[in-house]
């Protein structure tokens, strides 16, 4: 895929809207040991700019979960419903934290069709999470 490159000054102002963290897992970029992604919330496969309105910061599992989809399915009513958008929407909104901040847990729709598409509690990341709660890294105060 052709992509427009994201100049460095638009990357560091969206990152630091973000936050550092992906707008998703909520995973900050220090703890990823590997550069957050940027995430165009509308793909460019259709149609979404390079402009910072529609970019986020997402790491890299998330990013590659959500790909080029804008909906999800709910895995309780079966409905499709948009993602989770880090930038228009709260997060403490539509997730919570269980297990200590083990698991991120949908209480919407919308944070429910995230969880199951973006694959937010996958065993590595649940597994990664235990150990930054230990540390007192995780899980994030807001
Ligand atoms: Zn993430």
């Amino acid at each position: 895929m052709n992509r427009v490159p994201i100049p460095p000054e638009l990357r560091i102002k969206v990152a630091e809207t973000a936050q550092y963290r992906c707008g998703y897992c909520l995973t900050p970029e220090w703890i990823a040991g590997t550069p957050m992604e940027i995430d165009h919330l509308i793909p460019v496969s259709l149609g979404g700019q390079t402009e910072e309105n529609n970019l986020w910061l997402a790491c890299s599992l998330c990013n590659k979960h959500k790909a080029n989809r804008m909906t999800a399915v709910d895995p309780i009513t079966g409905q499709h419903m948009p993602l989770f958008n880090p930038r228009w929407q709260i997060w403490q909104e539509h997730f919570q934290w269980a297990a200590k901040g083990a698991q991120i847990i949908g209480i919407t729709p919308i944070g429910r069709a995230t969880v199951a598409a973006l694959r937010l509690n996958q065993p590595s990341l649940v597994n990664a999470r235990r150990y930054w709660i230990q540390a007192g890294w995780h899980p994030p105060l807001r």
